[in-house]
């Protein structure tokens, strides 16, 4: 089941689609206007948006710009029947597909199918990076320990997230300050190794019985699962 917005000027299209949507099992949501759906995208998880390329109120690719601007949901445009231009000029401004009016309930469904499975069926398809019993969720910014969920600042997170997609590997205190903090190296450890300690104690474990982060003296770190 996806949340899936509407785009659609014309009612009876408009209908139509709804109709055709939620038959298919998605949570459908429907509006008429480029305005109204950008709206609906900046304030809305969408799993998926269908656009008229002719709205009353901007035109596709302008509409489509300012959704990118918002939003990276999966869009497939709908277009009429010879207008090849604007299917390139939308494909290039981000839609991800089109589908030519007028279209069977079949066609759409099997390009929605489509797309979601290359989307992973989500705005926000979730990467997760296991280290033994520590898992890493990239796109939610969340980790878990064995069951336990971490309670992680955003520099704590990105510090281990940095970690957690290179196991194994020692890591410079050098690179891990550009890296994660976006700072040149000036020669100054104490804010990583504050937070190093700080991440260490949320993982429950210390300096010097590390089960997961291992300094390494005179170097930098290194996240590892225990032997
Ligand atoms: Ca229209």
């Amino acid at each position: 089941m996806s949340k899936v917005l509407v785009v659609e000027d014309d009612p009876v299209v408009q209908a139509a689609l709804v109709h055709a949507l939620t038959d298919l099992g998605h949570v459908v949501q429907a509006v008429g206007t480029a305005v109204a759906a950008l709206r609906e995208a900046g304030t809305n998880e969408l799993d998926l948006v269908i656009l008229d390329l002719g709205l009353p109120d901007l035109d596709g690719v302008a509409a489509l710009r300012m959704l990118r601007g918002v939003s990276n949901v999966p869009v497939i445009v709908a277009t009429a029947r010879g207008a090849e231009n604007s299917v390139v000029s939308t494909l290039n401004a981000g839609a991800d597909d089109y589908i030519v009016k007028p279209f069977s309930s079949e066609h759409l469904a099997a390009r929605i199918n489509a797309l979601l499975r290359r989307t992973g069926g989500s705005a926000a398809p979730s990467e997760v990076v296991v280290v033994g019993d520590l898992s890493v969720d990239l796109a939610q910014r969340s980790a878990t320990l064995g069951d336990c969920p971490l309670a992680l600042s955003r520099r704590e997170f990105d510090l281990l997230a940095y970690l957690a997609q290179r196991p194994g590997r020692v890591i410079s205190r050098r690179e891990l300050i550009q890296a994660v903090w976006g700072h040149p190296y000036v020669g100054d450890d104490k804010t990583i190794d504050v937070h190093a300690s700080w991440l260490r104690r949320k993982l429950g474990e210390t300096a010097a019985h590390p089960r997961y982060l291992h300094t390494v003296r005179g170097v930098g770190f290194k996240l590892a699962a225990p032997e």
